[in-house]
């Protein structure tokens, strides 16, 4: 709704922007078009608010109305003449020129004089504004009863709330809905931290009308721009859900500004490799690295000049690929899962709660399906299942660690 009020703004439709502003609070984006894929706090847009757009309003004035106006005053001088003027062109709805006039004699000697014009010149200010043309009230009307309202819905999961178009976001395969909440377990691991701790859950909102052909993601909110309604089978376990939610968890200020993205892209391909899924180009482990190699190092930049999503989470990963690699290529991140690995007991643990909550049994399945081979899945099982015994079995100098593990589990 913003979106569509900075644009009839644009359009110089001043009273359609204001009414939109005012029905849903706020101010509006201009230039919202131009969103960058990104984090939502590192976004600078200009916004206006309704009292910034209102003034819009008063500030019409064509040059031949100027003309008509300035003829006047300098015809009849400040008098009680040139104040009925005002006040006749004012009914006729002649706004800008009686405005012109009033304005001017609000400034005149004679006190009288001057405080009948302020008044009828604060009078004409409300008249206009409350004066929506017929042409600005159909644009509202046509985003106000956007057919998109009518189907739109939502889905609960473990950890999100799915709004968007009901076809898209119920046709979501259970899978990827199931790995994206698996995600959420490793990713607050990772960061140590939890957008949502008191309970409430992460929004994960795909905007028919946002045209933007990527997402944002912060605070407690991913958005997804684009959402076709007949879209089906839409994914949530792909490289720019868990970059987004990267961002929602990453709480942290890199020194440099590029690390920002680079730090949304290491979680999206850790996410990948714990989650054992091939990754889309952008945000596997190798294609960071690649990027970190060819785009930073080769080309022997200052420090301070590395270049955001790639390069930049290929220099975190480069530190992981370099000192942390063993035989295995699935190990390459060791040192992150020997925590996260107390995650993944996690859906067990929190069936409980989830049963309280009233999520769908899909998303409070135990187990976590990543793909491949069964006996694969059987071995990491197995493997899991080792670690989960494993660490029950320790002393009680671990409790407060157990304790946070339990709280990452999603007891609330
Ligand atoms: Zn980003």
């Amino acid at each position: 709704m913003r979106q569509m009020s900075g644009r009839f703004f644009g359009r110089k439709r001043y009273h359609a922007s204001l009414l939109i502003l005012e029905a849903v609070g706020g101010a509006l984006e201009e230039d919202a078009d131009k969103a960058v894929l990104g984090a939502v706090d590192a976004v600078e847009r200009i916004e206006k608010d309704r009292w910034d757009v209102r003034d819009k309003i008063l500030e019409q004035l064509t040059d031949e109305q100027k003309s008509a106006a300035d003829e006047v005053i300098e015809k009849l001088g400040p008098t009680r003449k040139l104040l009925d003027v005002g006040l006749r062109w004012r009914t006729e709805k002649r706004y800008p020129e009686a405005r012109r006039v009033l304005n001017d004699l609000s400034f005149a000697e004679k006190k009288e004089l001057r405080d009948a014009a302020q008044e009828a010149r604060k009078e004409l200010d409300a008249a206009w504004v409350a004066d929506v043309p017929p042409e600005d009230r159909a644009l509202v009307d046509g985003v106000i009863e956007n057919a998109a309202w009518g189907r739109t819905s939502s889905v609960t999961m473990q950890e999100f709330i799915l709004i968007g178009p009901r076809g898209l976001i119920e046709s979501i395969p259970a899978g990827s809905r199931r790995r994206f909440d698996v995600a959420y377990v490793f990713l607050t691991d990772l960061f140590g931290r939890r957008p949502n701790p008191a309970g409430d859950r992460v929004t994960v909102y795909f905007k028919e009308l946002w045209e933007f052909g990527g997402g944002t993601g912060g605070g407690k909110q991913i958005n997804i721009g684009r959402a076709a309604p007949e879209k089906r089978g839409t994914r949530l376990d792909t490289g720019l859900l868990y970059h987004e939610l990267t961002h929602c968890i990453d709480d942290t200020r890199p020194v440099l500004g590029g690390w920002h993205e680079g730090l949304a892209n290491v979680g999206a391909a850790y996410a990948f490799e714990v989650l054992g899924q091939r990754a889309d180009l952008a945000h596997s482990f190798a294609a960071n690295l690649r990027d970190f190699r060819n785009d930073y190092v080769a080309r022997d930049l200052a420090y301070w000049r590395i270049p955001n999503y790639g390069p930049s989470a290929g220099f975190f990963l480069y530190f992981v690929d370099t000192y942390a690699r063993t035989s295995s290529p699935r190990s390459r991140t060791r040192p992150f899962t020997a925590t996260s690995s107390r995650a993944a007991c996690w859906p067990r643990q929190s069936a409980g709660t989830t049963a309280r909550r009233g999520a769908s049994p899909a998303t409070s399945s135990a187990s976590c399906t990543t793909g491949g081979s069964s006996a694969h899945s059987r071995k990491r099982a197995r493997t899991r299942a080792r670690a989960c015994s494993r660490r029950r079995s320790r002393s009680t100098s671990r409790r407060s660690t157990r304790a946070r593990a339990t709280s990452v589990a999603g007891a609330r």
